[in-house]
């Protein structure tokens, strides 16, 4: 949302071009919020999801891990001032030689989801803790990461042994539901997974220690989402349910959950018109598009929140699209986004719940575009 901040900097600095600001209280709380609802749960954050290094030192300074997916991203967390041991190297798809420069900066945590990672990890790492990640569905997820990370989970066990075997740490299980995943149920059936895992493993004298339990968490976009305190619930009873008391240690990656609603992109109507006399839907065409930033509306499927000025007017279904010249580039057409009549060319509008996913998914220079500027305030 718009907070108070963040409309006292677009009123003050009236920064040119399309532009994202994120206000750092409302990481601060996201961060406070997480903590709270599951207060047993170590939190990495997923850098991938805002790596602005003004986030990464507010969230090293208040305790955050943090979850990475490549070298860059581990040295601009220890650049923000975490140590190497707050970092996990999350991402199972590895060059040999990223492994052996983490594990030199001292990194001792990666994901594996096969036997050849392991390998890799067995020879540039010798002796580093590994998870490894299981398959879920993505069922409920408005951005599912479908089969693309994870094994199913008797490979899984199959895995962890042949690490065992190579002299690595079998450390734990991982697994991520989907992203902006708002069934609060989802975790169960992971979690279910993640203790046969476990049992199989025990099984051969294997005993996990960690159960890494993703991302997933939302961000309030058009419609409610439940509450961190309620996910905290639901998967607590979850972990109780499968594991009893024996409650493994665990890990939550939050990354659109912790800085989504932290940010809002200002734009322009650029332009509003019709293809026919007749038409009967208006474009509207924003100074950012699907290649500036909001990659996410990709399949229509992250549907953010739109201020204007005149959102007392009445509103009508447009077709709403970016600058660019590729026709890919427009952002909601199946499904409208209903704007006031009275939005003319030149207004500014206010994309809301931008947060997360946006500064790095904008490209470098389509069309001569500049990439996307970020402000964290
Ligand atoms: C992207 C990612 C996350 C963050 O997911 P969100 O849905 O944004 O919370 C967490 N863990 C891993 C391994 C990821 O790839």
């Amino acid at each position: 949302m718009t907070t108070e901040r963040i409309a006292e900097f677009f009123k003050t600095r009236r920064p040119e071009g399309p532009c994202l600001v994120v206000d750092r209280e409302v990481v601060r709380d996201n961060y406070t919020a997480f903590r709270r609802a599951l207060p047993d749960s170590a939190i990495y954050y997923a850098v991938k999801a805002n790596p602005a290094p003004q986030i990464l030192e507010l969230l090293a300074s208040l305790g955050s891990n943090f979850d990475c997916a490549s070298v860059a991203e581990i040295e601009m967390v220890l650049e923000a001032g975490a140590g190497a041991d707050r970092i996990s190297f999350g991402n199972t798809i590895k060059k040999e030689r990223d492994i052996a420069r983490a594990h030199a900066l001292g990194v001792n945590l990666f994901a594996v989801d096969c036997h050849e990672e392991v390998e890799k990890i067995a020879r540039a790492a010798p002796g580093a803790r590994v998870f490894c990640r299981v398959l879920t569905d993505g069922e409920g997820a408005e951005w599912p990461l479908s089969r693309k990370f994870g094994c199913v989970p008797p490979m899984a066990v199959d895995v962890l042994v042949y690490a065992h075997q190579l002299g690595l740490e079998s450390y734990g299980v991982s697994f991520h539901v989907g992203s902006q995943m708002t069934k609060l149920e989802a975790w169960d059936a992971a979690l279910a997974d993640a203790k046969r895992v476990f049992a199989q493993l025990a099984k051969q004298g294997i005993y996990l220690q960690m159960v890494n339990m993703g991302g997933g968490f939302p961000t309030k976009y058009l419609r409610d989402v439940p509450t961190a305190e309620a996910y905290g619930q639901a998967i607590f009873a979850a972990l109780s349910r499968h594991f009893g008391n024996q409650l493994p240690k665990t890990i939550i990656e939050p990354g659109r959950g912790m800085v989504g609603n932290a940010g809002v992109i200002k734009s322009e109507v650029v332009l509003i018109s019709k293809k026919s006399d007749d038409d009967k839907h208006r474009w509207v065409f924003l100074d950012i598009g699907k290649f500036g930033g909001l990659a996410e509306t990709m399949d229509e499927a992250i549907r953010y929140p739109i201020r204007t000025d005149r959102d007392g007017d009445e509103m009508e279904p447009c077709v709403l699209a970016g600058p660019t010249c590729d026709s890919a580039d427009v952002m909601y057409e199946k499904n409208m986004y209903p704007l006031p009549i009275t939005l003319t060319i030149g207004d500014e509008v206010l994309i809301e719940g931008t947060g997360a996913y946006t500064t790095t998914y904008a490209s470098v220079a389509f069309n001569g575009f500049e990439p996307l500027k970020s402000y964290v305030i």
